[in-house]
């Protein structure tokens, strides 16, 4: 037996469905198929997880399921040849935590396929820390760097600043030594954190979220962006000739209402960015780029660590924008 967050929906009478989830203690027949089997030790808070865990719709998409988009553990068993008892792993999405059983627990089953070696320099816990975030980030950093935004190239804003994929593309591309613009809602606040992790300049996220014109003053190379809707659209309509703006996420909403002008007449890229069915080959690259490239420090300053008891809390901060950094889950406590 082991101690589980499962997420499960019931249906009333009238057909109306509710989603709740609770910290519970399940047996080994409850995992999924899988051909490893991975003592957990850390997972991490993302903006999904918030959503599963407080019972919102368009993540679990099979009940009862472990929550939790990510893993870090040691492999038990395996029948899967890259894998043994033993090694260290790490999995970011893939499913995990949506339609298959994720971190949220202390024993997981999963496919050995999408599992990368947890790297030498890195502990178990900063892996989780850094976790889906991160991992995002750096495939948005990559994205940049494949459509040639270099240092030299000019700024590069990343959008949603305070929240995980934001705070670690700012430290990443600070790292690469980029100028890093960073927008956010909470500059008061959390200002001095921001340009901790490398920002040179903050912006109040209002400047960016309503409609504007579909070409404006050209000011970025290239954008991490966090946030969709009309900001997306403004950044786009922003960048500079032949800049690359990587699109990873929706905080402000799933729609772009912009215009097909930023594209024909300058030249931009809008790289799509999905973490979760990332080949493997990706994978590796961009862990392997973690590895060496996340300043371990200032990892740890910008993660707190929590229980999995206290994960339902902290679901319901990052759904209200109260959290900043990243949050992850000893799931062994
Ligand atoms: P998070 O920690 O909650 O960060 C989101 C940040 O967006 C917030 O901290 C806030 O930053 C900003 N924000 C929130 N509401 C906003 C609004 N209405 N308008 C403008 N900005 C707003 O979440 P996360 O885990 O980093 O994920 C960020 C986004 O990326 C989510 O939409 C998530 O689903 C998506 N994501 C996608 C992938 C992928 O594979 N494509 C992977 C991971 C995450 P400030 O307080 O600084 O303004």
């Amino acid at each position: 037996e082991f101690r589980a967050i499962v997420v499960t929906r019931t249906e009333d009478e009238s057909g109306k469905r509710t989603q709740s989830s609770a910290l519970t203690t399940i047996g080994n027949d409850a995992l999924m198929d899988g051909d490893v089997t991975v003592a957990v030790e850390f997972s991490s808070i993302n903006y999904k997880d918030g959503l599963a865990l407080m019972g919102k719709p368009g993540v679990a998409r099979v009940w009862p399921l472990i929550a939790g988009i990510d893993l870090v553990g040691t492999v038990e068993s395996s029948s899967d040849p890259r894998w043994a008892a033993g090694d260290h792993v790490i999995l970011n999405g893939a499913g995990i935590g949506e339609s298959h059983h994720g971190g949220f627990a202390e024993r997981a089953r999963v496919s050995g396929g999408s599992l990368v070696r947890l790297p030498e320099a890195v502990s178990a816990e900063r892996a989780a820390a850094i976790g889906t975030a991160g991992f995002t980030a750096m495939l948005a950093v990559l994205a940049l760097e494949r459509g040639g935004v270099a240092p030299d190239s000019g700024d590069v804003l990343v959008t949603g600043a305070a929240g995980g994929v934001g705070s670690i593309a700012i430290a990443l591309l600070a790292a690469r030594g980029y100028r890093v613009v960073a927008s956010t809602g909470r500059g008061d606040e959390l200002g001095d954190y921001l340009r901790g992790l490398g920002a040179a300049q903050i912006l109040d996220r209002h400047t960016l979220d309503e409609a504007g014109k579909p070409l404006q003053t050209q000011r970025w190379a290239g954008a991490v962006d966090s946030v969709g809707s009309f900001t997306l659209a403004n950044i786009l309509a922003q960048t500079d000739q032949g800049g690359v703006v990587a699109s990873c996420g929706l905080a402000q909403g799933a729609d772009l209402p912009t215009t097909v002008m930023p594209f024909i007449l300058r030249a931009v890229t809008l790289a799509g960015i999905n973490s979760v069915e990332a080949p493997l080959a990706l994978r590796e690259e961009a862990w392997a780029h973690l590895a060496t490239e996340v300043d371990l420090e200032l990892l740890d300053s910008l993660t707190s660590v929590i229980t999995l008891e206290d994960s339902f809390a902290a679901a319901g901060d990052i759904l209200a924008g109260r959290m900043h950094g990243r949050t992850v889950v000893d799931v062994r406590h």
